[in-house]
């Protein structure tokens, strides 16, 4: 078995990063062992998005048509299943999210595949896979062997690889809809979307980020219109949400959702617990505020200052106004 089957994420056509995130993942396993990589898009709302998977590690792309409206995760899994008796991949990967973590371990299961979810570095040693993931709330890495088995199956957290840049030359190939084997015992009520003043985070590439150093609810909207200012997102530690300061959808970190597309991450008083540093310590350049010089985030941080956020936030608005003067 060789080459690895990666399934595209999406909802109703809306597809998330960690799908093109995860061709970069699928590239770095085909450089350590070669083999076809095969992109999957199941379902009409991403037929005509082709093109966005045609990178430059992508050989086949796979484009499986589907009676379902919405994401299904038992179409999911029997698309998954027969694809993998189709191709023989050695390696599966999933998005890890709701969707993904919803037919990942089933599939697994069924074809008694090695599984490991939310893995965010993947390396071969000798003939096998050691995957790593957080154990233990974020707080320890664990590494994880497959012996033994000839495929497995990977959820894999956003965030984690980088999507290629270099167009493919990729086939497409289209496949009939897989016939469900099993009858469900539930059907499809209808989709909510969430609030629409709701942000996605995950999207924003600078995030400019408070926590609990901001000391009070009444200090937040001058931190909003900071964030304006500078054309940042605005986003928060948990401790923010869970008083109620800001929405919950604007939480960083494992209880929250990750910076994915962030370049430029601005930490106000935030100390930089492991479950945060989850959502963030990736990102390329991070700046972070706060007056305790032992504070974790300075282990993750490109740039820091122990002055006073508030004294920093009054310098970035004088520089601004001096900006618009000028
Ligand atoms: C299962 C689990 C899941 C979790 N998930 C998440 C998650 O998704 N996201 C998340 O953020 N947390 C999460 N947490 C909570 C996490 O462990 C921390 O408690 C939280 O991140 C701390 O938030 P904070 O940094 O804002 O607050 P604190 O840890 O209290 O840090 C405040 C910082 O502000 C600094 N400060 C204070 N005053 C000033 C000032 N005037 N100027 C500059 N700096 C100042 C302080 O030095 C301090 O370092 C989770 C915890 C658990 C157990």
């Amino acid at each position: 078995m060789s080459g690895v089957l990666v399934f595209v994420d999406h909802t109703r056509g809306d597809v998330s990063n960690i799908s093109t995130e995860m061709i970069g993942l699928a590239g770095e396993i085909k450089q350590a062992s070669p083999g076809a990589v095969r992109m999957v898009l199941i379902g009409a709302a991403v037929a005509a998005q082709t093109e966005l998977f045609n990178l430059e590690p992508v050989d086949e792309i796979l484009q499986v048509d589907s009676p379902a409206p919405e994401f299904d995760a038992s179409e999911y899994q029997e698309v998954a299943e027969s694809l993998v008796r189709r191709y023989r991949p050695s390696v599966v990967l999933v998005g890890h999210n709701a969707n993904g973590m919803a037919y990942a371990g089933g599939l697994a299961v069924a074809l008694g595949a090695g599984f490991c979810a939310d893995i965010f570095a993947l390396r071969r040693e000798d003939t096998t896979w050691i995957a790593t993931r957080s154990g233990f709330g974020s707080k320890l890495n664990v590494t994880m062997g497959f012996p033994g088995k000839s495929v497995i199956v990977l959820s894999v957290r956003a965030g984690s690889f980088k999507a290629p840049m270099g167009r493919g030359n990729a086939a497409l190939i289209t496949l009939p809809a897989v016939a469900p084997s099993v009858r469900h015992s539930w059907t499809h009520e209808r989709f909510i979307d969430p609030p629409s003043e709701g942000v996605d985070i995950s999207k924003s590439e600078f995030i400019m980020s408070i926590g609990r150093g901001v000391q009070d609810e009444k200090h937040v909207p001058r931190f909003a219109g900071l964030a304006e200012r500078l054309g940042a997102t605005l986003a928060c530690s948990r401790p923010v949400a869970d008083s109620g300061w800001l929405q919950k959808s604007r939480q960083v970190g494992l209880t929250g959702k990750p910076a994915a597309s962030c370049k430029l991450y601005l930490a106000f008083g935030i100390s930089g617990a492991v479950q945060h540093l989850w959502g963030m310590k990736h990102v390329e350049t991070i700046i972070a505020v706060n007056t305790d010089h032992s504070a974790p985030i300075f282990d993750v941080a490109t740039f820091g200052t122990t002055t006073d956020l508030f004294a920093i936030a009054d310098s970035i608005d004088k520089a601004l106004d001096a900006k618009r003067g000028a």
